[in-house]
């Protein structure tokens, strides 16, 4: 077995201290596969001085030469056939650049596994069925977004009994419709199953909002779920802390913060991270993560702030080894009240680049044209 399966199969997905070994072996394998099958990987390590052969030992990871992010939105790299992706898919699902990334039959796998063993640990998989109320968008063949995607995936940890999505499919295109998920809220608080939310912050944030002015305000049934995914960045105008929304949320859905559970995951970097219940993203061992400082992107030390650069040998298919995100993060490893000891990731958000366009400011787009 590749040590990359060996990784992506490990029992406990936070035994970080004891995976270093593996991780690094997956890292050998990962680094040297897309040397020899992408040129232009090849040509970047090359130029950089950097050869597969030169990854020794573990303190070796931070010398893989990293590619931002913003490169896979201009470039598409494959280091396999294209034939032979399964499945591909886009960074944002609205307006502009994204970046391709295709899926291989073993990346698929690593993921799976990833995601069912996260899942399972953090105790999102049920056979209880559930209503879904997705605050994002209704699958369809011409979105091929990977938060869609992800999105339709949480639909299936629980047997579905409906969905209904914030964003409906028409013949005009996307429809935003929030009334029809209150009606929907409002009928299943009276309902014996579970409600799960899952989608976007700022519609899931904009429908609470919503609902407190009307002075709706609901118990939903125990066992009730609100997952979040997609990114807060669009909350920095507007000044809301996760703390008030959680607070939100147990005013008007009558669901507890412990039942909030917030995932994180970037197409160029498809390892997930899910919040333990203190909200902290916790490093899993699919990945590591390097704070690098922001003038001469050197490592800096647990608790400094810089630029997050994300490695992961999950991809054979796409050169996704270590890449450089433009966010600005912390990683902290002081001891966390959960009890899990890897280090958590604080993401800080964006440096100010003004050309980025996220799916979440797509979002925030869509929701103030429906506000005028
Ligand atoms: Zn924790």
């Amino acid at each position: 077995m590749s040590a990359a399966n060996k990784l992506f199969t490990w029992k406990k997905p936070y035994e970080l201290k004891k995976t270093d070994t593996l991780f690094l072996q997956a890292m050998q394998e990962n680094v040297r596969h897309h040397y020899e099958n992408s040129p232009d990987y090849a040509r970047i390590l090359d130029e950089k001085g950097f050869h597969p052969d030169d990854l020794r030992e573990y303190d070796d990871l931070r010398k893989i030469p990293f590619i931002p992010t913003l490169y896979f939105k201009r470039h598409t790299m494959f280091s396999v056939p294209e034939k032979r992706l399964l499945i591909k898919a886009t960074s944002s699902g609205t307006s502009g650049r994204r970046s391709l990334i295709g899926f291989n039959g073993s990346s698929l796998y690593r993921g799976l596994r990833m995601v069912l063993s996260l899942c399972k640990y953090h105790r999102l998989i049920s056979l209880k069925p559930v209503h879904y109320i997705i605050l994002g968008y209704e699958p369809a063949r011409s979105n091929p977004s990977a938060i869609t995607k992800t999105t339709f995936g949480q639909t299936l940890f629980a047997p579905a009994l409906s969905r209904d999505y914030a964003l409906k499919y028409t013949k005009e295109g996307y429809k935003l419709d929030l009334e029809d998920l209150k009606q929907k809220l409002i009928r299943f608080s009276q309902s014996k199953y579970p409600v799960r939310m899952t989608g976007f912050p700022a519609y899931t944030y904009f429908l609470l909002k919503q609902m407190k002015e009307e002075g709706i305000c609901v118990k939903l049934p125990k066992g009730s779920l609100m997952s979040l995914g997609g990114g807060w960045k669009q909350f920095y105008a507007e000044k809301i802390t996760k703390q008030d929304f959680y607070e939100l949320a147990e005013e008007v859905l009558g669901i507890d913060d412990q039942y909030t559970v917030e995932f994180f995951s970037a197409v160029e970097h498809p390892v997930l991270y899910v919040d333990c219940r203190c909200h902290h993203f916790h490093v899993p061992v699919y990945s590591r993560i390097i704070i690098r400082d922001v003038d001469s992107l050197e490592p800096v030390p647990a608790g400094q702030v810089g630029l997050i650069n994300l490695l992961t040998p999950m991809v054979d298919s796409v050169p996704l080894a270590s890449v450089m995100t433009d966010d600005l993060g912390i990683l902290h490893d002081e001891k966390c009240p959960c009890g899990v000891d890897s280090p958590w990731l604080e993401i800080l958000g964006r440096v100010g680049i003004k050309d980025i366009v996220t799916c979440a400011a797509g979002a925030q787009e869509m929701l103030s044209a429906k506000e005028r």
